[in-house]
């Protein structure tokens, strides 16, 4: 890599730093070189992480009420920059203008309960006399700052994201490093950049740009780094668990997540959800949906339609408007997904419609009939692909949506209240819509996975709680 001075700076410590080594940000759709951030060093993590030490104590001094403006102030420069931040999400990232306004919009809804929260962080009275001899004990538990906490975000979501981490962190009173993706770290120096304008104290954030591979152990192993709050893939995820040691962990990885519609459902509404679903941010979303169960009446008629409007997507320019769908989020990635398609295709899978590479972008690619052992069917696509399956009756869907290793969200449509239940019964996921996609969410709910879908959950109040640790205290009359 060429030496060259970042042009943008990071935040380290409430400072906005430079480094002689710099990391080039692109633009996927044409490569085009957008700016540089510093490639911070081992150095400058374990720096910042002796400066949170003393942002953490700063942080838990905070009153609430001073949680509260800072988060509302950083929210409010955001409101008002708002077009700035949108245009950044969506030229370092894959998204379009539209996608990446509505990320906006979510980071804002993000940040403000995050402070509407703070007001709500209490413990609870402890009933001691209900053991014998505690008869002369009150007390109660509440819940403290945790520390310092190290934050580790993926590329799909730039801000929203980092704000699921940094919101509820700032307003449970802790200190908190991000390490952004490398491939888009602007969008969380925009974050810090709202939070060092609303005032938030030196030392309680910091936003560190570079790689993972050479400043993530540092982070993840120091001892002073109280939790780990990872968002990204399970490979990276499971080493990341492997090595952080007697910490918290929050793990929030990624899915193939599946949906599940039957003959008495509303066939166009499920259709135009499940291609929304399917293509959003070029199926980068780890909610997206990649397999469809279709009651087997209804199949030919739903592949048909889903098809039709899979080919009604307009593919390009990120900045347009009318445009539906961005590239991938490097080239590297769209021939991931080529190859991966290209294998199910080998294997005997049925091409409906795409399954073409310009560049970084990959065309929205419907596939069906493809053999449990292509990779597609088990792992995590990341990309604009779906498949869709024939099923005979609702057990049949809800034993092919369990067959798998991740268990993000999954979706089914039906009008019969007594199917929907059986769904909510036995699918094996952190959430199940009814009459929507695997990708439906807003910001307040609890979010997060089973098996290797994740460890925890996110959705402000629910971060907050793991963010916090439970202290009791009891008082003896005597
Ligand atoms: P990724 O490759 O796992 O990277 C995520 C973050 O981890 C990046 O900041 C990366 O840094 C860092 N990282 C990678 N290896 C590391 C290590 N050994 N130590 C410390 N840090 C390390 O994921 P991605 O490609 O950015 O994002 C896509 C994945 O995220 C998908 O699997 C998706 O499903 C998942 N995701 C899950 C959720 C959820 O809430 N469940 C939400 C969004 C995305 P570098 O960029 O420097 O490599």
């Amino acid at each position: 890599m060429p030496i060259r001075i970042a042009s943008r700076k990071m935040f380290l410590a409430g400072n906005w730093v430079n480094r002689e080594r710099s990391i080039e940000v692109r633009d996927p759709q044409d490569n085009s070189l957008i700016d540089t951030v510093p490639a911070a060093s081992k150095e400058d993590m374990l720096h910042c992480i002796e400066e949170a030490k003393e942002g953490a104590k700063l942080a838990a001094s905070m009153p609430v009420h001073e949680r509260m403006a800072v988060i509302q102030k950083a929210a409010d420069y955001i409101e008002k920059n708002k077009e700035t931040y949108a245009m950044t999400i969506a030229r370092e990232g894959s998204k379009t203008i539209r996608e990446a306004a509505k990320e906006v919009n979510r980071c804002l809804e993000t940040l403000r309960i995050s402070a509407e929260e703070a007001r709500r962080i209490a413990g609870e009275t402890i009933p001691f006399d209900q053991s014998p001899g505690s008869e002369k004990r009150v007390g109660y538990y509440l819940r403290v700052p945790i520390g310092i906490i190290g934050a580790i975000t993926p590329f799909n979501d730039p801000i929203n994201l980092v704000a699921h981490k940094v919101g509820p962190a700032i307003a449970a009173g802790n200190a908190i490093i991000v390490k952004p993706a490398t491939v888009t770290p602007l969008s969380a120096l925009l974050l810090a950049e709202a939070f060092d304008k609303a005032g938030l104290p030196p030392k309680i954030l910091s936003v560190i740009t570079g790689y993972g591979s050479e400043i993530g152990d540092v982070l993840v192993t120091h001892p002073a780094v109280r939790m780990i709050s990872f968002t990204g893939g399970l490979e990276a995820g499971e080493e990341i668990s492997r090595k952080a040691g007697l910490k918290k962990l929050s793990m929030e990885l990624g899915a193939n997540s599946p949906v599940i519609v039957l003959e008495d459902a509303d066939l166009d509404e499920a259709v135009q959800v499940t291609v929304s679903g399917a293509f959003w941010a070029a199926g980068q979303n780890c909610l997206g949906v990649q397999r469809i169960y279709i009651q087997e009446s209804i199949r030919e008629k739903f592949q048909r339609k889903f098809v039709e409007r899979t080919r009604q997507y307009s593919i390009g320019d990120k900045q347009s408007l009318v445009t539906d769908m961005g590239p991938l989020i490097t080239e590297k990635e769209a021939i991931r997904v080529q190859q991966i398609v290209n294998e199910a295709i080998e294997k005997g899978s049925k091409l409906l419609t795409g399954g073409e590479r310009r560049g970084a972008f990959y065309l929205p690619t419907v596939l069906t009939d493809v053999p449990d052992d292509c990779i597609i069917a088990k792992e995590e696509i990341f990309g604009p692909v779906v498949l869709l399956y024939g099923v005979k009756n609702l057990a049949e869907g809800i034993e092919k949506a369990n067959d798998n290793d991740y268990g993000l969200q999954a979706g089914i449509f039906t009008n019969d209240i007594k199917k929907a239940h059986e769904a909510i019964a036995k699918v094996e996921a952190g959430g199940i819509m009814i009459n929507d996609s695997s990708d439906y969410r807003i910001d307040a709910m609890p979010f997060g996975g089973v098996k290797n879908s994740g460890l925890g959950r996110e959705g402000i109040k629910f971060a907050i709680q793991e963010m916090t640790e439970l202290k009791v205290v009891c008082y003896k009359l005597s």
